[in-house]
């Protein structure tokens, strides 16, 4: 069984391109050239420079030795949280602007939930000094107003999505709109993987610079490349697809991933997507999604704003249904407890996605001797506000 895509954008069952005929030439001119692109001398050098100096990557692979002690195993911590703005996502969207620059595009459209992603768009846009538009609900907007800031003081034009629920399904549909629109100067960056092919594949490609580090590293400390497992939380499923990317085809590393649960699987208010999703459309792909009987989208809920999606990348949705990938979710209040956790055994705060990964333990019992290697997609500062709230502090 391949986990990787195929020709025609497939993972399994799940992927493809299912967009509106007039968005056809866009999706169609980045999917003629993305690999080729990607494959110059010239953009690898580029990419790898910024993900050094602007970046600070390689992001250290930390053994975390009071968390292995307290779980009876070996646990490594994937630092992405010590990145330039704090998570994994600047380096897809470096990543992006690079493939704008070489496909010609001077104008970058984002749409984004919780503002991390238009955060990590907005900060490439100054750093190459490109227009940029991030869609954003009303509602969000109003939720999340220091990450509404921080676009702006980067520069960025934040336009809020009036329609429906006003959330991140309405912002999606706005972008989409004004890509049909201006399908010559303008690129559309997407910040997970998700999105019709080649997105789900590009962004997976940016990601695995996770993956690749951790063979590296692990073979340094420990003369193997290759750890037992491998944890990531999954919203859309990038740092996930990342951190597993190099591991995918090698039965040895087990894959688990963990989803938000919220305040419990069958609670009506979660995010939990394998467990509850069926086939669908969403955001120009076929995965599994949260749908009600006739095929409404239902509004997904997690503690973390991005876990909070009601998709998720076909990747993952191949990994669950082939087997391939252990799946778990993880409550709120588990999150937050593994949170709290990590940061008092290790002096680490950690954003409360990746709180989701480390839940794992919960659910998971590992051998003393294994390797688990866990994503930790980002820092908690962005999360102090819920932090405060959950514990009273
Ligand atoms: C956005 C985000 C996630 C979820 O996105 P994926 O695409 O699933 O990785 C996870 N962790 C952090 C810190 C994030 O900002």
């Amino acid at each position: 069984m391949s986990y990787q895509v195929n020709e025609k954008g497939y993972y399994g069952d799940f992927g493809g391109a299912y967009i509106p005929e007039m968005l056809y030439p866009n999706v169609e001119e980045l999917r003629s050239r993305y690999l080729e692109i990607m494959n110059e001398p010239s953009f690898k050098e580029e990419f790898n420079q910024l993900l050094r100096d602007y970046v600070g990557r390689p992001s250290p692979l930390y053994f975390a030795k009071r968390l292995s002690e307290k779980h009876n195993t070996r646990v490594y911590l994937k630092r992405e949280d010590l990145n330039h703005t704090g998570a994994h996502k600047i380096n897809n969207t470096i990543g992006q602007i690079l493939v704008a620059k070489k496909l010609g595009k001077d104008r970058i459209i984002a749409e984004t939930g919780a503002g991390q992603h238009g955060v990590a768009t907005a900060t490439v846009c100054a750093l190459m000094g490109i227009q940029c538009i991030v869609y954003m609900g009303e509602i969000d907007i109003k939720r999340q107003a220091p990450n509404v800031a921080r676009m702006k003081m980067l520069g960025a034009e934040v336009i809020p999505a009036k329609s429906g629920s006003k959330t991140l399904k309405d912002a999606t549909n706005e972008a989409i709109r004004d890509w049909i629109n201006n399908p010559v100067d303008t690129h559309y960056i997407i910040g997970s993987a998700i999105g019709p092919h080649p997105y789900p594949d590009m962004v997976t490609r940016f990601q695995s610079i996770i993956s690749e580090e951790i063979r590296s590293q692990l073979h340094e400390k420990e003369g193997r490349e290759n750890p037992d497992y491998v944890v990531a939380c999954i919203g859309g499923g990038s740092n996930a697809a990342g951190t597993y990317y190099h591991f995918l085809d090698n039965p040895d590393v087990g894959i688990i991933a963990v989803e938000a649960a919220g305040k419990g699987v069958n609670s009506g208010e979660s995010a939990a997507t394998s467990q509850l999703g069926k086939e669908g459309i969403i955001h120009g792909c076929k995965t599994l999604l949260m749908q009600t009987p006739d095929g409404q989208i239902t509004e997904p809920y997690s503690i973390s704003a991005g876990l909070d999606y009601p998709g998720v990348g076909p990747i993952h949705a191949h990994l669950y249904k082939s087997g391939r990938g252990e799946f778990y979710s993880v409550t709120d209040d588990d999150a937050m407890k593994a949170g709290l956790e990590l940061s008092k055994l290790e002096g680490i705060i950690p954003a409360i996605e990746s709180s989701h990964a480390l839940a794992v333990f919960n659910d998971k019992k590992f051998k003393p001797e294994d390797i688990v290697v866990i994503s930790l997609s980002g820092r908690g500062d962005k999360d102090l506000d819920t932090y405060i709230n959950h514990f009273k502090l």
